[in-house]
């Protein structure tokens, strides 16, 4: 049980918390447990550099400075896919990544540490022989990651409105496009490609409809 100091908590209760706050970010030393297969491809998910990131022990988001490869979340949560709700424990504890190894929430120097540091991106990831390699470089190129900031500021003019639907709608296009042609689950999809933009915008008052004609979107 995690000693108490006048209501400061001192060590780790074991109450699972940070598990749900969202999987950790991959970092470099993490690299030979992944290729050894200890999370699959499909357990990951890819914030590309640039989308609106929660800091650790912070509820302030600002754009990632760098591209991040995490564990993912269960389906509709922010809860780690290793994380067994019920017995409150890690699943994986023995493999689990050198970011939960650090972790203390009660002292989060290390964690803050290594923020955005040596952390892995899908180019460290993806095999050199993946034919989708090419298709990731070229997926970047054609649909850019917008000035989420801006978007969630309203700082947008009509014009730059109009630029987002396009880029929502090409987004969607091409991506569907490769994961027909390759067969991509979904969760392989937001690894190789990470999340949808439209889906990016959704929590920015951003809403987006599908019609015959591609998505519209609504700014609320
Ligand atoms: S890998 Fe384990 S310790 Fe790390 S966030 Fe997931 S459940 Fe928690």
């Amino acid at each position: 049980m995690a000693a108490k100091k006048q209501g400061v908590k001192m060590g780790c209760s074991q109450c699972g918390i940070c598990c749900t706050k969202g999987g950790p970010a991959l970092h470099s030393v993490d690299l030979e447990l992944l290729k050894k297969g200890t999370w699959p491809l499909d357990h990951l998910i890819t914030i590309r550099k640039g989308e609106l990131v929660h800091k650790p022990f912070s509820e302030e988001v600002s754009p990632s400075s760098t591209e991040l490869v995490k564990l993912k979340g269960k389906k509709g949560s922010w809860s780690c896919t290793y994380f067994d709700e019920d017995l409150k424990r890690c699943t994986i504890y023995e493999k689990r990544p050198s970011s939960c190894s650090v972790l203390e929430c009660w002292n989060p120097t290390a964690t803050l540490e290594l923020i955005e540091k040596d952390t892995l991106i899908r180019m460290d990831i993806i095999a050199e022989q993946d034919p989708l390699r090419a298709y990731v470089v070229e997926y970047e190129a054609l649909c850019p990651v917008p000035d989420y900031m801006a978007i969630r500021e309203r700082r947008l003019d009509e014009n730059g409105r109009k630029q987002i639907s396009l880029l929502v709608n090409t987004d969607l296009r091409i991506r569907n496009g490769i994961a027909a042609k390759f067969k991509l689950s979904v969760d392989q999809e937001m690894f190789y490609f990470g999340r949808p933009v439209f889906q990016l915008l959704a929590p920015l008052g951003v809403q987006s409809r599908q019609g015959y004609q591609g998505m519209t979107l609504n700014w609320l």
